[in-house]
């Protein structure tokens, strides 16, 4: 049976279709409005910041899009990427349950968003733009663009949140190492970014005030287009081939899972491992649970409202129907910052209203305490986003110790943490702290959501 430490896929073996959820859900997603009109937004509208592919991938009603051989290629560097079962940490755990994880930290960036930078970047390309901009939290999202931009030949420019453009400089390095520029934000090289210094000069940013700077880069230059690394339609799209390979990788095994666990920060490697399960769930093929897990400190599923929203904070992007806590809400600075989004993918809070994954928010400590379990059983140091999913995955587990029930857990280890070694030393250092659900903080953000009547 399922005896293995890990199960490897042949490059042949590689997916060369990404899966579209939409067309299999009993209900579309609601679309995207205009914030001026609130008429649903047409690809003009789309137009200034995004190339005719990715436009089309956005609205698309085909269940598969090709992966083209450019990006496969690039893909190929890195992928198929492992799947582990997690027999020491099990062991650790003292567990009957069967855990995997499917690990996206061997990706050159160290995390999975390379796989929708790398198309992001090639359709851009392909339509003649000369330079990307972007934001980024944690550093990730910046430096996987870094990399696929570089691979194709196009600029790229980054906001990185001030907070973590102080703390990681290592993050800017290596998005510098590849090519890119980057400003610290709120900057004052935009609108956006000087009216926020203008109102609090050491603003520490936030990943909507890092959106709303590059995106206003994007719109007023005829040859840039912008990019964003989770949330859209078409990244989590791209993101499915984590999930398409699992399932190979499953079945070659013999194995089902009964439990589905990602973090959830925008949605992207929730979606991307859990869409292709969910497929299959649908079609009555397996019945697994499916579940995000988000901070505490940032709880969108848990504790927003599922309203139209802005995705940034100057309120420049399209609005989007999402589980919000407002669009200008600064989170507390929790270590995962990856996971600070005011939002949740509209696609995931869709199939959260419908019922068909279910959340759980948990305070970053705990999160911690899983993380060097972890590290110390399984060796790989994990980044602080997917300690969520493994807190979440070890409560799993030990409930499967108390009623001695053999469930298979699939979780995703979406990112290594090599670059985030100052939470950790906040950590060890018995320094880290929990943050109350900031209920105040959201209830006036909240009140800032637009009112759209739908
Ligand atoms: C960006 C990031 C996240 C959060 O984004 P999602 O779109 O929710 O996946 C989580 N983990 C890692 C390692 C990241 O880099």
């Amino acid at each position: 049976m399922a005896d293995v430490t890990k199960v490897l896929l042949d490059e042949s073996e590689i997916p060369t279709a990404w899966y579209n959820l939409v067309p299999d859900l009993p209900a579309p997603p609601p679309p995207p409005l205009h914030p001026g009109t609130l008429e649903p937004v047409g690809p003009d509208d789309l137009a200034p910041l995004f190339p005719p592919d990715l436009i089309a991938q956005e609205v698309t009603s085909e269940r598969y899009v090709d992966i083209p051989g450019e990006v496969l290629d690039v893909y190929k560097l890195w992928r198929p990427t492992p799947l582990y079962r997690a027999r020491r940490l099990e062991k650790a755990l003292d567990t009957p349950a069967r855990i995997y994880f499917k690990y996206e930290g061997t990706s050159p960036a160290g995390s999975h968003k390379p796989n929708t930078a790398v198309p992001q970047a090639y359709y851009n390309a392909k339509a003649g733009v000369r330079k990307l901009t972007t934001e980024t939290g944690a550093g990730q999202w910046g430096s996987a663009l870094a990399l696929a931009t570089s691979m194709f030949g196009l600029e790229c420019e980054v906001w990185q949140v001030r907070a973590s453009y102080d703390q990681k400089p290592y993050r800017r390095l290596m998005m510098e190492t590849w090519g890119a520029t980057v400003h610290p934000s709120p900057s004052n090289l935009t609108e956006a970014g000087r009216a926020i210094l203008e109102a609090d000069p050491d603003s520490t940013g936030s990943l909507g005030i890092a959106i709303s700077e590059a995106v206003e880069v994007a719109a007023k230059n005829p040859d840039t287009n912008y990019s964003l690394g989770s949330v859209l339609n078409h990244v989590l799209m791209h993101q499915t081939i984590i999930g398409e390979e699992a399932l190979i990788q499953l079945e070659k095994i013999g194995e089902q899972p009964d439990v589905l666990i990602g973090c959830t920060g925008g949605g992207s490697n929730f979606g991307g491992l859990a869409f292709p399960f969910l497929r299959e769930k649908l079609a009555g093929r397996m019945d697994p649970v499916i579940r995000c897990v988000e901070p505490a400190a940032c709880p969108s599923l848990t504790k927003g409202v599922y309203a139209y929203d802005f995705g940034d904070t100057a309120g420049m992007t399209p609005l989007l129907k999402m589980h919000t806590l407002g669009h200008d809400f600064v989170p507390d600075p929790i270590h995962a910052g990856g996971l600070r989004y005011h939002g949740m993918a509209p696609l995931i809070s869709h199939v959260y209203e419908l019922g068909l994954v279910e959340a759980e928010a948990i305070g970053q400590v705990e999160c911690f305490e899983r993380a060097v379990q972890f590290a110390r059983s399984e060796g790989i140091i994990p980044a602080p986003e997917p300690t969520h999913a493994i807190a979440s995955a070890a409560r799993e587990a030990i409930a499967a110790r108390e009623s001695g029930e053999e469930k298979v857990i699939l979780t995703a280890l979406c990112g290594h943490g090599h670059f985030d070694m100052a939470a950790y030393d906040a950590f060890l250092r018995g320094e880290l702290v929990d943050y109350e659900y900031p209920e105040e903080k959201v209830a006036e953000a909240l009140e800032k959501i637009p009112a759209v009547g739908v």
